[in-house]
């Protein structure tokens, strides 16, 4: 299949070393000129499970595509959401008739900005539990298994979707098709929508964080928010047992020792968060349905206001 990886940081990087691996015709697409130059002067060098590789798979700029000779079948997204929509833009040239779009960002709502760009039965969405760090330009550390669901938001595009996984299997990425992605992402997202943001502002681990006796209160009042306006979609999410799945994380035996991915991005990188795809995603959709939000709305102004302190990019 040609797959057009589109955001090729960290997670990109693993679908595309691996799809490419599998035998796939694989591009990587990034705004990042230095990761792109390295890729393409030195291959995608990873550390996949404590052994070196060196993938060499072609890389170009998201500028430079209109040159690109390249008709893909899928496109699996895969920036920060605050670059999805530059990033869309950049892909036009690349985009046939019949090409498929996989959205694979943490976040909720990225199909309302995919679908001003793709057309709605080409769009599929999904959630990974599938991890990846990025060590500098074209260096990736890939570590630990992991699995991802999908689902096409097209009616009838049931076969299509369940093409797309049988792709990325045969890569051992073991995707699943979902019956009900939207549910699955919303779970994931009650879980980033309070590690991610509580952690960072204070400064903790989710260890630290879950044995303070204000956590369950704090956790179930963000939980409520996103349950109830996931509710007024008409999706339905059990809440003991997210809440449940989110007293997991403080176990200091398995994750609880370790920061949460919005700590790495904004405190140790100094990098934008994707806050306003996560709780601040709530506090729209909350809006729109009059559903009050202020949880959500506090805490995501709470992390841009240290996004700004801390100058980041
Ligand atoms: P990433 O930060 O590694 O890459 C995203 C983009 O940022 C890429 O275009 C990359 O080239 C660019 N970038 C990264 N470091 C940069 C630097 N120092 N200077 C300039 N540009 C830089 O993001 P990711 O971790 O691959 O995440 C992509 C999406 O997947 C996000 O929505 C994220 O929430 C989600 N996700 C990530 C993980 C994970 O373990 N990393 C797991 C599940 C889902």
């Amino acid at each position: 299949m040609k797959i057009i990886i589109a955001g090729s940081g960290a997670m990109g990087s693993r679908f595309g070393l691996m799809l490419h691996r599998s035998g796939n015709d694989v591009i990587l697409v990034d705004g990042w000129k230095e990761h792109i130059d390295k890729i393409n002067n030195d291959g995608l060098q990873a550390n996949l499970n404590g052994e070196e590789v060196v993938e060499k798979i072609p890389a170009y700029h998201q500028d430079d595509l209109a040159d690109v000779d390249f008709s893909a079948d899928l496109v699996i997204l895969f920036t920060k959401a605050m670059q999805l929509e530059t990033m869309l833009k950049s892909l036009q040239p690349c985009l046939a008739e019949e090409t498929k779009v996989l959205c694979l960002l943490n976040g909720i709502g990225h199909e309302d900005i995919i679908k001003n760009y793709v057309k709605f039965e080409n769009i599929f969405i999904g959630n990974t539990m599938w991890t990846a760090g990025m060590d500098g330009p074209g260096r990736v550390t890939l570590f630990g298994s992991g699995s991802l669901d999908l689902q096409n938001l097209g009616a009838g595009k049931e076969e299509a979707a369940k093409e797309i996984t049988k792709v990325l299997s045969e890569a051992e990425l073991h995707a699943n098709f979902s019956e009900d992605i939207l549910a699955s992402i919303y779970r994931k997202a009650c879980v980033n929508g309070t590690m991610n943001g509580l952690c960072t502002m204070l400064n903790s681990n989710m260890t630290e964080f879950g044995g303070t006796t204000y956590a369950d209160d704090i956790v179930e009042a963000i939980v409520t928010e996103f349950v109830t306006v996931a509710k007024a979609q008409n999706i339905e999410l059990d809440q003991p047992a997210i809440l449940a799945q989110i007293k997991k994380c403080y176990d200091p035996e398995t994750i609880g020792l370790h920061h949460p991915s919005m700590y790495q991005d904004l405190i140790i990188n100094n990098r934008l968060t994707e806050i306003d795809y996560i709780n601040g995603a709530i506090v729209r959709k909350g809006k729109e349905f009059g559903i009050s939000t202020p949880y959500c709305a506090f805490l995501t102004q709470l992390i841009h206001v240290k996004e700004e302190i801390l100058g980041a990019k």
